[in-house]
């Protein structure tokens, strides 16, 4: 059996149609750049999250940079996170010139531990950007109450977990500023680079609104430094396609992870989903002890295999100029050692499922 760890080429096929109207469409009008799908897509991004304001932009990363530089982050300011993420989500805040404040995670979730945040606060610190790692979202509300106390500003970095609930809030839509990737192989995925930032701020909105387009306020007149930040045209007609099957897809993920952590049980430590959180399963990832060997054994009997991440971020050669050392956090070191990611799409089966976990079962 021959294993797809995303499988993108069925989800194409699966609405092959309907895509290709859209683009040809767009190729029809010509207007690759703000055409109306952009804006169509963002009024479906506002409802489907129930934020005042979607507003979307040319990837994941500039979704991050834009939500700082809309609040102003200044060089110095200190940014509480995760050190067990995708690198975008303290390289933006370094690339202000801002600090990442590193926070190690929760040994369950492996999303940033609430309970550590407030002792790291100094009057430098100006925002905390928590991850909604693999699909589920952290615990929000005890993040939002710190961030109250201390006046600071939270971005959620819902790169892997839009369309996920947290008390029935949806991703994106918990905190001062969401913001997503489409990135092809994300839970929602456009056919190359994509993102969107959210808010309920009017003001915030309209200033990342212009900070997108080089910080204009009207054609050639610029109130801000801002970007070349905007989503085409074409990623925006097929993401409008990719809207209208998300909520079952999300679905056959869910069932998806269902099957493996009834499989898996009592084999292996299956993935914690809090009970009032629901995932999108971006990915699903277990913990296991000779990794390297699992990886390559399992890639002999085609299936595939992913390692999200495995240096955690205060340790990479990057962030060296920080002063962080091994020991520093060492749940996120634990982890980033141990965790592998299964195969995971929408279009997984059965049967598909049965034999990777046969195979897995085997080497543990
Ligand atoms: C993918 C990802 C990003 C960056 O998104 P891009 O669209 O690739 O720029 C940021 N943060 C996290 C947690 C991600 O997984």
């Amino acid at each position: 059996m021959k294993i797809d760890f995303a499988n993108l080429k069925l989800a194409y096929q699966e609405q092959k149609e309907e895509i290709d109207i859209a683009i040809k469409n767009v190729i029809d009008n010509s207007s690759f750049i703000m055409g109306e799908a952009v804006f169509n897509l963002e009024e479906k991004l506002a409802n489907f999250t129930e934020a005042e304001h979607a507003i979307t932009c040319s990837n994941g990363t500039d979704a991050l940079l834009l939500a700082m530089m809309a609040l102003e982050i200044q060089p110095g300011d200190e940014i509480i996170t995760t050190p067990f993420t995708f690198i975008a989500t303290a390289e933006t805040i370094a690339f202000l010139k801002a600090i990442p404040v590193f926070v190690d995670i929760d040994e369950q979730t492996y999303n940033i531990d609430a309970s550590k945040i407030e002792a790291k606060i100094t009057n430098k610190t100006k925002a905390i950007i928590p991850v909604s790692l693999y699909g589920q979202m952290p615990d929000m509300d005890p993040i939002n109450a710190i961030a109250q106390k201390y006046n600071l500003a939270v971005i959620e970095d819902g790169a892997q977990s839009f369309g996920a609930t947290y008390k029935g809030k949806k991703s994106c839509n918990v905190s001062t500023i969401g913001t997503t990737s489409f990135f092809p192989a994300k839970p929602l995925g456009c056919f190359g680079d994509g993102g969107a930032v959210f808010t309920n701020d009017a003001a915030l909105a309209n200033k990342m609104i212009s900070m997108r387009i080089h910080g204009q306020s009207q054609r050639y007149y610029h109130q801000y430094i801002g970007m070349g930040g905007r989503l085409d045209t074409l990623q925006a007609a097929i993401l409008n396609v990719k809207m209208e099957h998300y909520k079952n897809n999300i679905k056959r993920r869910q069932q998806a992870a269902d099957r493996y952590s009834t499989l898996l049980e009592g084999k292996v430590s299956t993935p914690f989903v809090a009970e009032n959180c629901t995932s999108v399963w971006a990915q699903y990832s277990i913990r296991v002890l000779d990794r390297d060997l699992v990886q390559s054994k399992l890639k002999e009997k085609g299936i595939p295999t992913a390692v999200h991440y495995p240096k955690p971020l205060h340790l990479q050669q990057c962030f060296l100029y920080l002063g962080y050392k091994i020991g520093d956090f060492p749940i996120s070191e634990q982890v980033s050692a141990e965790i592998i990611s299964l195969p995971m799409n929408p279009y997984l089966l059965d049967v598909e499922q049965k034999y990777i976990v046969e195979e897995l079962i085997k080497l543990l």
